[in-house]
C-alpha cells in the first residue's frame, strides 16, 4: 500500500529540481500527478520517465489565471478528482534595492507569490466542490524568515507565501482542506547550481547549518509526502523549515 494510493495531485514547477523530486515521490506512493510547468520539454521528460498512466502535464505560467484554472480542470478531466496540490513554481532574482528594476520585482512577486495565490484559489474551489477535503502545500523558503541582501523581492514573496498559507488554512479548514508550507534552505537543484559553483559559496551556506550539509530535492520530497498524506491530518497553517538547522539562532561560542 502506498501512502497516496488513489490520490490525485498537481505539482507546479514539477519539471525540475524540488518539484520533480516531489512528483517522483508521489508517483512512487501511488498518486497520479499533473505536472504544471512553463517548460513543455521538461514536462515531456518527466512523463517519459514515470509513464503517462501515472503522470500528465499542463503547460502553465502560474501568473496566468486562465491557464491555472485549466490546469485544475485537467486534473479532474484526466484523473477524476483533485486531492493534493503542491504550489512549488518560484523564481529568484538579485539586485540591490536602490537599483531593483520594477519589472524584475514584478516577475519574482508575480511567479512566486501571486502565482501561489492563483493556484490556491482554483485548487481550493475544486476541493470545496468535491467535498472531500484536501492538502495544499506551498513551497516557501528559509528566506521567508531570514533576510538576504540583494534578494528583496524573493524574501518578500516567500514571507508572503508563509502568511498566505496561514490565512488560507483558516479560511479552508472548515472544508477539511489543510494548507501548509515548506521552507527549504540551500537545496542542490538546477536553480542553485550557478550559485554553488562559485568557490566558497556552498561552504559559507553549510557553515550556517547544524548538520553540516546542504539538502537534496529528495529531502524536501519526503516532507511534502508527509504533508500530503493523512499522517499529518491535524497539521495546518504551518511553515516547516527543512534547512539542516540554518534557521536556528546560534549563541556565540563561549
Ligand atoms: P528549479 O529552477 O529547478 O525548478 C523550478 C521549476 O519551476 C522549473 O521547472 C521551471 O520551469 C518552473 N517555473 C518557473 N517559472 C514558472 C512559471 N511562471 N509557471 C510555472 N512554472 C514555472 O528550482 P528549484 O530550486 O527546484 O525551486 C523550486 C521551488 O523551491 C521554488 O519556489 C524555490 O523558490 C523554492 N526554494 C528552492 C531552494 C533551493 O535551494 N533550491 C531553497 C528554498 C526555496
Amino acid at each position: 500500500m502506498g501512502m497516496l494510493d488513489g490520490k490525485v495531485a498537481i505539482v507546479t514547477g514539477g519539471a525540475s529540481g524540488i518539484g520533480k523530486a516531489i512528483v517522483e515521490a508521489f508517483v512512487r506512493e501511488g498518486a497520479r500527478v499533473i505536472v504544471g510547468d512553463v517548460d513543455a520539454a521538461g514536462i515531456g521528460r518527466v512523463i517519459g520517465e514515470l509513464g503517462h498512466n501515472q503522470v500528465d502535464g499542463a503547460e502553465v505560467d502560474v501568473r496566468d489565471e486562465g491557464a491555472v484554472e485549466r490546469m485544475v480542470g485537467q486534473a479532474v478531466r484526466r484523473f477524476g478528482r483533485l486531492d493534493i496540490a503542491v504550489n512549488n513554481a518560484g523564481v529568484g532574482g538579485f539586485a540591490p534595492i536602490q537599483a531593483y528594476p520594477l519589472e524584475e520585482w514584478e516577475r519574482v512577486i508575480g511567479i512566486s507569490l501571486t502565482g501561489t495565490f492563483l493556484c490556491i484559489k482554483h485548487e481550493a474551489a475544486r476541493m470545496m466542490a468535491q467535498g472531500r477535503g484536501g492538502s495544499i502545500i506551498n513551497i516557501a523558503s528559509l528566506n521567508a524568515i531570514q533576510p538576504a541582501e540583494g534578494f528583496a523581492a524573493y524574501c518578500a514573496a516567500k514571507a508572503g507565501v508563509a502568511m498566505l498559507t496561514k490565512v488560507a488554512a483558516l479560511e479552508l479548514g472548515r472544508h477539511g482542506i489543510r494548507v501548509n508550507a515548506i521552507g527549504p534552505g540551500l537545496i542542490h537543484t538546477p536553480a542553485t547550481a550557478p550559485m554553488t559553483a562559485v568557490p566558497g559559496v556552498e561552504a559559507a551556506f553549510i557553515a550556517e547549518t547544524a548538520l553540516g550539509r546542504a539538502g537534496e530535492p529528495e529531502d524536501v520530497a519526503g516532507l511534502a509526502l508527509y504533508l500530503a498524506s493523512d499522517v499529518s491530518s491535524l497539521m495546518t497553517g504551518q511553515t516547516l523549515y527543512i534547512d539542516g538547522g540554518a534557521s536556528l539562532k546560534k549563541y556565540p561560542e563561549l
